[in-house]
């Protein structure tokens, strides 16, 4: 890559032809502005892509639910109004998969490439992109996934600074709060004997040891090959600590220490904590429990917890390499980066979870790059919308550390989200339709 050449461009830029980067280039080709994208395929592949075409399903070939009436469906309405091409090819080559948008992923990908190569406004570049120009003044949308080559992954710490890329992802799984057994569990905080800001959920002897006996039965995913890493001490994955011994988890993230159950007088036997995730209180994170079981395992073991029986995820456990920008604020939730106006961040390397997700962002990015080639102010998605929800949770700047997240109900900070579902929609397609009368 030129980066000479790629200055003197009077158009606008993409890094990788995945899920965000074809969004990206449909969105800004439809308006009439030169795009160039550039691909490492076939040339040179990250660990997972196996296949030249563009838009590629590197694991599953399921899109989730499209029903309207869930977080996942409500983002899918958001981006067929803005004119998804992802998910119009998902539609067009759509298998039978229950409640879930599966899809033939060759036809899949092959629909996208087409719509790409035969498209007169973008031009294709096989090449490895290495190095971010920082003071380019045309828009350039870096969307190079989260297996993002190893050189760009160095430029990109050079734009941001040391430490400002995750390259591990070990995530506990997010529970709806609404689906808890309200009977089987107290608020506490360790030592205090007020109300704390944690959910505890105690487990006698009996609970605990079928518990663990179950999560070392469970099947869990295997690892890819590229994915042979050493566990962090501090984050091993729960099944991992249960295999020990069968005391290790309740002397460690399941510890009931300096926790009284008010309901019973007595220190609980084990305690699964759980964290909030907003403000809100509607999505609440299981402290420390990365998991690699497989999805069907976490429903079924999970439910084991008398607290749990009932229990609804937002969003599963997983440990998986995933490289993307660790920490809010470097961000605007326009997905421009804060150092160069000129400069996006799309897909799945923004902090989002997930194949829709990462397309949705795509889909803004490529409308924002065109907002910003005509010197129009970008379009800020409101808190109404999914992906308004989405690109907050990301550019937010208080937290710490991100957690990749999937879209889920949890995230429009909307007290009993599943009960106001039908305000949620209408006020959704209100603003995408005030959107689109605004982008044309
Ligand atoms: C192993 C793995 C499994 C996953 N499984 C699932 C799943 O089952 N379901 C799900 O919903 N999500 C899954 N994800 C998460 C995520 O949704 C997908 O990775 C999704 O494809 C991300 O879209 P993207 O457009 O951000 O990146 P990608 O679709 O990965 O596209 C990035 C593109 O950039 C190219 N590229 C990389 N570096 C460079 C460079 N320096 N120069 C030029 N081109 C470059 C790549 O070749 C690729 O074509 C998985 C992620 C991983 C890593």
């Amino acid at each position: 890559m030129n980066k000479y050449k790629l200055k003197l461009f009077n158009g606008v830029s993409i890094v990788g032809a995945g899920l965000a980067g074809c969004e990206a280039a449909l969105q800004i080709a439809k308006r009439n502005i030169p795009v160039r994208i550039y691909e490492m395929k076939p040339k040179k592949f990250t660990e997972a892509h196996k296949s030249p075409e563009f838009s590629e399903l590197v694991c599953s070939n399921s899109l989730k639910s499209d029903s309207p009436e869930k977080a996942a469906g409500i983002l899918k309405n958001e981006m067929l109004s803005l004119g998804s091409i992802v998910l119009e090819s998902a539609l067009k080559h759509r298998v039978p998969a229950g409640g879930a948008l599966g899809v033939d992923r060759k036809e899949f990908s092959k629909y996208i490439t087409n719509k790409i190569k035969e498209d007169r406004f973008i031009e294709v570049v096989n090449e490895e992109f290495t190095t971010i120009p920082f003071d380019i003044d045309k828009p350039l949308i870096i969307s190079s996934g989260p297996l993002t080559s190893n050189a760009l992954s160095s430029s990109i710490e050079k734009f941001f600074g040391v430490k400002s890329l995750a390259f591990y992802d070990s995530i506990s799984p997010i529970i709806l709060y609404d689906s808890l057994d309200k009977k089987h569990f107290f608020r506490a905080s360790r030592y205090d004997e007020s109300e704390g800001d944690y959910i505890n959920c105690p487990l006698n002897e009996e609970e605990y040891k079928n518990f663990i006996s179950e999560l070392i039965k469970s099947e869990k995913t295997e690892f890819h090959s590229f994915e042979k890493i050493k566990y962090f001490e501090g984050c091993l994955p729960i099944e991992i600590m249960a295999a020990r011994g069968e005391d290790t988890l309740r002397f460690g993230p399941m510890k009931p220490v300096g926790l009284i159950n008010p309901k019973t007088g007595e220190r609980p036997y084990a305690v699964i904590q759980l964290r909030k995730e907003n403000k809100s209180e509607s999505m609440w994170n299981i402290v420390g429990f990365q998991t690699k079981m497989k999805i069907n395992e976490q429903k079924r073991v999970f439910k084991l917890i008398p607290a749990f029986k009932n229990i609804e995820f937002l969003r599963f456990g997983s440990i998986h390499r995933n490289t993307y920008l660790n920490s809010p604020g470097k961000l605007y939730n326009t997905l421009q980066t804060k150092k160069n106006k000129n400069i996006f961040f799309s897909g799945q390397l923004t902090g989002v979870e997930g194949y829709t997700e990462s397309s949705a962002m795509g889909i803004v990015a490529g409308i924002n790059a065109v907002r910003v080639f005509r010197n129009l102010e970008p379009i800020q998605f409101p808190l109404t919308t999914a992906i308004g929800t989405l690109l907050d949770y990301i550019s937010k700047e208080d937290k710490k550390d991100l957690q990749p997240m999937n879209i889920n109900l949890g995230l429009f900070n909307i007290e009993k989200p599943k009960k106001n579902i039908a305000s949620i929609v209408s006020g959704s397609k209100v603003e995408i339709s005030n959107i689109i009368q605004t982008i044309k």
